[in-house]
């Protein structure tokens, strides 16, 4: 079966690309993942408060729909992580039309590429990668990497990457902010050209880089603008209304993809009364149009990741 591409909207709908879901359940996911977690969490109080109060997948469930209409968020993409997907899924098969796609994260050092076929089966839309935290010995720009994204390709997931600074990951050494630049035999392969990359935070710390590839690679790349994006604070730029004047004229409209970045909360109102305070002002000074906004908050993620 096969459809004509059809322009997708949702019209003036708002969808949260960049939102991780976790719950009690996720716990083996994270012991797996960090292996040395349990000793770094033995001393930490505060974090044992939080895995205690950890709510169960129904409980986050419920709690983030209501949340999402306290700010007006329409869809939300889940992101899980390594080895996490059944958390998402069963969040995905709670609420389909809230929860429209899964992310799941994948790491190459323990996860393989075939795995990529049975979160597209549960819903993924995207593919998580986050470099920083893989060690000294494997970095984006590594060969190894290249399976991953050839079968990214071949199931149509979109890669997100968080490039840049990093908080959190406690206890794990190998954190570094990985440079969006390791695109480069990527974005220069033969065999990738039709893929496109999502790069987290506005490259968090690395706007610039991302600008200088997309001077000639402009149609693979976007970024999200979810988080804090207090990496501004060691940046030339002066604050977040800056920075998305900065990549509309760079990037265009049309290459931004609005994200939260919640986690902890279940919704961060914060980021997203900030963001779409921005924006409308943005629309006010004829920097956007209302056209440009929905396609920020919605429309380009729907087009992105949802067309057949
Ligand atoms: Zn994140």
């Amino acid at each position: 079966m096969s459809f004509e591409t059809q322009e997708i909207s949702c019209g003036k709908c708002t969808v949260d690309v960049h939102h991780h879901f976790f719950a009690k359940e996720s716990l083996p996911a994270f012991k797996r993942m960090i292996p040395n977690a349990e000793k770094a969490v033995k001393n930490n109080p505060e974090m044992h408060a939080f895995i205690d109060a950890m709510p169960t997948i129904e409980e986050r469930a419920k709690l983030t729909v209501s949340e999402m209409n306290k700010s007006n968020v329409d869809e939300v993409l889940l992101m899980s992580f390594t080895g996490d997907i059944e958390t998402v899924y069963t969040a995905h098969k709670m609420y389909p039309t809230k929860f429209t796609g899964l992310i799941p994260f994948i790491d190459p050092r323990i996860d393989s590429p075939e795995v990529l076929e049975e979160y597209k089966e549960k819903g993924a839309v995207a593919i998580k990668f986050y470099p920083g935290s893989w060690g000294a010995a494997f970095d984006f720009n590594d060969e190894r990497v290249f399976p991953y994204l050839k079968k990214c390709l071949e199931l149509e997931l979109t890669p997100m990457i968080h490039f840049g600074v990093m908080k959190g990951g406690f206890g794990n050494l190998d954190q570094w902010p990985a440079n969006p630049l390791e695109l480069r035999p990527w974005l220069q392969h033969p065999d990738l050209q039709e893929q496109k990359y999502i790069i987290a935070h506005f490259g968090a710390g690395y706007l610039r880089e991302i600008f200088l590839m997309a001077y000639s690679h402009l149609e693979q790349l976007l970024v999200d603008t979810s988080g804090s994006n207090d990496w501004i604070n060691w940046s030339p730029f002066n604050n977040l209304t800056q920075v998305f004047e900065k990549t509309i004229i760079a990037l265009t409209p049309q290459h931004i993809l609005f994200g939260t970045d919640s986690g902890r909360l279940t919704m961060r109102h914060d980021v997203t009364l900030r963001q779409k305070g921005i924006l409308e002002d943005l629309v006010t000074r004829k920097i956007i149009t209302d056209e440009d906004r929905w396609d920020i908050l919605g429309n380009n993620t729907k087009r992105l990741l949802f067309s057949d």
